[in-house]
């Protein structure tokens, strides 16, 4: 096997029921070393819920509820960085606190690079090209499965590019994860299934892909077989058991993240387009991709009926053309993944007409 990549992981976790409560403490000790106050970025789906009590802000902390009713922008993503520079008067954050599913975790890594690298978020968008570390962050995951606690990325979505694309870099690594089961419970059971399915996604593209490497299989073998313990099990998908197994799946599904196959780029198409979330969109495109994945395909049409979740049909039927045209190029811009998936001559697999037909049928 060829040298790895230089590969560089979370460096501290906690996990467990109740490890929320261990936060106050590790934000004492980032206040100890470093004057400057706490940035909480919280998804708004918690503005007024428990949670938002009991976070453990003084008031010279902010205390930001990110809009997650559609993915990260650039745009966003500037303007949170903006806003917090007006709040810090050239002050830098002891510690940035994201709390919330993967676009949250995500906006947060994003702001964290910004608030030390001058310009803005789409100079970023790619490998490798942050410079400087970034403000030390903490994420707290409440819904599990995209693996953002612990990917070197942050994906943000660029309309005026067309495309989605993170930060990738390992200064976008978190420092510190609180992996709490206990803070899915009260998730809405569609969302948790859709995005727990993002990490089934990563995982069998990983390993049905030409780039591979053997750590990163046996991520994705472990990630897999607790997916099917979740999705296909006997217990309630939601069960105390399953939400712990979830965060764990997650985790190391994201640590085995990067190497993506078809379902990402047509999953990438449906949310620039229009607008689909990530674990939705994914869905919605290995129900289209029964061909290329036939085995998964199979699988994962076995985890919707067990667990009564439904894709209404019809998403992308009557579009006018040049939508159809963004949802190719859509897709076909994620060159790596589909030459992962498809070989080099993936332009002539996926050609216009094939995709237009696809996203015809959804
Ligand atoms: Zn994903």
């Amino acid at each position: 096997m060829p040298v790895t990549r230089n590969t560089r992981n979370v460096p501290y976790y906690l996990l467990g029921s109740g490890a929320f409560a261990q936060l106050e403490e590790l934000v004492e000790a980032r206040r100890s070393l470093v004057d400057g106050p706490v940035f909480f970025y919280v998804d708004h789906y918690f503005q007024h819920k428990e949670l938002s009590g009991k976070l453990p802000a003084r008031p010279s902390d902010t205390v930001v509820f990110v809009d997650t009713s559609r993915e990260p922008t650039v745009e966003y993503v500037d303007a949170l960085t903006e806003d917090a520079k007006a709040t810090l008067k050239g002050l830098t954050p002891c510690c940035i606190v994201g709390i919330g599913g993967g676009a949250t975790l995500d906006t947060a890594k994003a702001v964290a690079n910004l608030l030390t690298n001058p310009g803005r978020a789409e100079d970023y968008q790619g490998w490798d090209l942050v410079k400087h570390p970034a403000v030390y962050k903490i994420g707290v995951p409440t819904l599990a499965g995209t693996g953002a606690e612990c990917s070197r990325t942050c994906v943000l979505t660029n309309q005026r590019r067309g495309l989605k694309l993170g930060m990738n870099s390992d200064h976008t690594v978190y420092d510190q994860l609180v992996l709490d089961p206990s803070l899915a419970r009260s998730a809405p059971r569609e969302q948790f299934f859709f995005t727990g399915m993002d990490t089934y996604m990563h995982c069998f593209e990983s390993i049905r892909g030409t780039y591979r490497n053997v750590i990163v299989d046996r991520l994705s073998e472990s990630a897999l077989a607790l997916c099917r313990e979740i999705f296909l099990g006997s217990e309630d998908m939601m069960s105390d058991a399953n939400l712990e197994r979830m965060l764990v799946a997650s985790y190391l599904g994201g640590m085995a993240a990067g190497n993506v196959g078809a379902v990402h780029p047509v999953s990438a198409g449906l949310s620039i387009v229009l607008h689909l979330p990530h674990g939705k969109a994914n869905c919605y495109a290995l129900a289209a991709l029964q061909d290329v994945y036939p085995a998964e395909y199979e699988e994962f049409m076995k985890m919707l009926s067990h667990n009564n979740i439904a894709l209404p049909p019809g998403i992308c039927a009557n579009l006018p053309d040049e939508q159809y045209q963004a949802l190719y190029n859509g897709v076909i811009v994620h060159e790596k993944p589909l030459a992962n998936a498809l070989g080099p001559e993936f332009r002539n697999i996926f050609s216009k007409e094939r995709l237009t037909a696809m996203f015809k049928s959804m």
